[in-house]
């Protein structure tokens, strides 16, 4: 019995020195050591601003840092080779590694085409605000650095239903191209939220899938990744993903891992994907991100009893890849939303120490962001060594005063020593009766979180009185 932790192994602004993969390899024991199973690393193929591209901006997925590309040969992060050791090594410790698996949009064509397109309201993606026009579109691939190893298969805009730039008259605009309509069945944000940048793949196009069940295969073959992150699901037919993965199982194995970015607050929106897509995959919980940043803003005002509520931890725990902050919440990126710092221990221990879901640390909070002068996340070790050691057993919670809430884990006779009491504030400091089991009864527990320096003995009904300051966590285990 062990807990699953996924550690999300980057951030934005990591240096562009193409030495992240060597990174990833030597902090592989480091990572195992503090409770990593999971390791999710970032887009590992050439984007369309070279070295400095994080990987989003697709531009040759076939090109793993191996082809004088976009200016360079190595991505941001490195090699192919060191793309690979990395993932060996990470695998060598016990951990899976996860790839990040950006189909939706290609960026940086080699050369344009003339095409007949209309333009579309950005608000409204079914309201045509112009006629038919012939526009100048950059969507020609044709990877003259590769020169057709692996796949000889060029992009042209009859794969795409849709862009956003006219070369011809210099001019963004959401464009649909002739004969073209947006995928259905995604998200109805701006009436259908099937594009979302850049050339916009059509899915509905044969020759389309079949390159992407060719890549996909070829990319499982050449890497050994254990599992996905797939980026963008809501812009993508809510079918593909059915197929797609099907077909990667097929290949791979039923029990290979996915986690799919569906980024909403609405936990309805997630339940409703996540059954439309026949329970596929996995989702990052982004309604209970949100409630941590919104928690975090409340100046001590949140209502702590409605924490969990509408979340997908709490509707579908069995499917909820549970986190604070990622690449894109983090400040100065397209979804900030940054979980504020006095907030942080106070969420990592509860997505690290519940019951539910699978948690993902994000880098950024484990080793701070130098670019933006943050700091690693305090505690945030011990947090991940008491997932390790102490997180296990049944679960009590206790979300029932608006500003003390928690939870105890009864542990179990497997990790001797196992279980724990958590409590958290965000007003005032507090005491909570909490029952942590009738097997601990006369034994005296003390704060990990080394907040409160008191002990407090167990009664013989197995409850505690347990404490924790203002704007604070503490976690208390069985004193040893
Ligand atoms: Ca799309």
């Amino acid at each position: 019995m062990k807990n699953e932790t996924m550690m999300q192994y980057f951030e934005w602004y990591l240096p562009e020195d193409a030495q992240h993969w060597k990174r990833c390899k030597e902090a592989a024991p480091e990572l195992a050591e503090h409770g990593i199973t999971f390791a999710w690393l970032p887009p590992a193929y050439k984007g369309a601003t070279g070295i400095q591209d994080v990987g989003y901006g697709v531009y040759d997925t076939y090109d793993l840092g191996e082809f004088d590309q976009k200016g360079t040969i190595p991505t941001k992060y490195g090699t192919k080779e060191e793309y690979i050791a990395a993932i060996k090594a990470m695998q060598e410790q016990g951990i899976k590694v996860f790839g990040d698996i950006v189909l939706n949009h290609r960026m940086g064509a080699d050369e344009q085409e003339k095409v007949i397109a209309t333009k579309e309201n950005w608000g409204n993606r079914f309201q045509d605000i112009s006629g038919e026009e012939e526009v100048e579109v950059w969507t020609k691939f044709t990877f003259p650095g590769r020169k057709g190893k692996y796949s000889d298969f060029q992009w042209n805009w009859t794969h795409f239903d849709g862009t956003d730039w006219d070369e011809e008259r210099k001019e963004k605009a959401l464009l649909r191209f002739r004969g073209k309509e947006w995928d259905s069945g995604v998200d109805s944000e701006n009436g259908n939220y099937d594009y979302l940048m850049g050339d916009d793949l059509d899915m509905g196009n044969p020759e389309v899938m079949k390159e992407l069940e060719k890549w996909g295969k070829w990319y499982l073959d050449t890497t050994g990744i254990d599992g996905m992150r797939l980026d963008a699901v809501k812009h993508i037919n809510f079918e593909f993903f059915n197929q797609w993965l099907g077909k990667m199982r097929e290949y791979k194995g039923t029990d290979f891992f996915a986690v799919g970015e569906y980024w909403s607050p609405d936990n309805n929106k997630l339940m409703n994907y996540l059954n439309e897509t026949g329970k596929c995959m996995q989702l990052f919980d982004v309604p209970l991100h949100f409630k941590f940043f919104d928690a975090s803003h409340g100046g001590g005002n949140y209502d702590m009893r409605g924490l969990l509520l509408n979340t997908l931890m709490q509707t579908d725990s069995w499917h909820a890849v549970t986190f604070v902050d990622n690449h894109d919440t983090q400040p100065g990126q397209a979804l900030q939303s940054f979980v504020m710092e006095w907030f942080k221990p106070l969420a990592y221990g509860i997505i690290l120490l519940q019951e539910a879901g699978i948690p993902c640390v994000f880098y950024g909070d484990y080793y701070g962001i130098p670019h933006d002068n943050i700091s690693p996340v305090p505690g945030l070790k011990t947090l991940l060594k008491l997932r390790k050691d102490y997180a296990y057993g049944p679960q009590h919670s206790y979300y029932d005063h608006p500003d003390v809430v928690g939870f105890t884990r009864e542990g179990m006779p497997e990790k001797e020593n196992s279980g724990l009491a958590l409590l958290i504030s965000d007003g005032p400091g507090g005491s909570k009766q909490m029952y942590v089991g009738k097997q601990f009864a006369g034994k005296t527990f003390r704060d990990a979180m080394e907040k409160c320096p008191e002990k407090i003995t167990i009664g013989e009904d197995g409850c505690g009185t347990f404490r924790v300051e203002g704007g604070s966590i503490s976690v208390w285990i069985l004193e040893e």
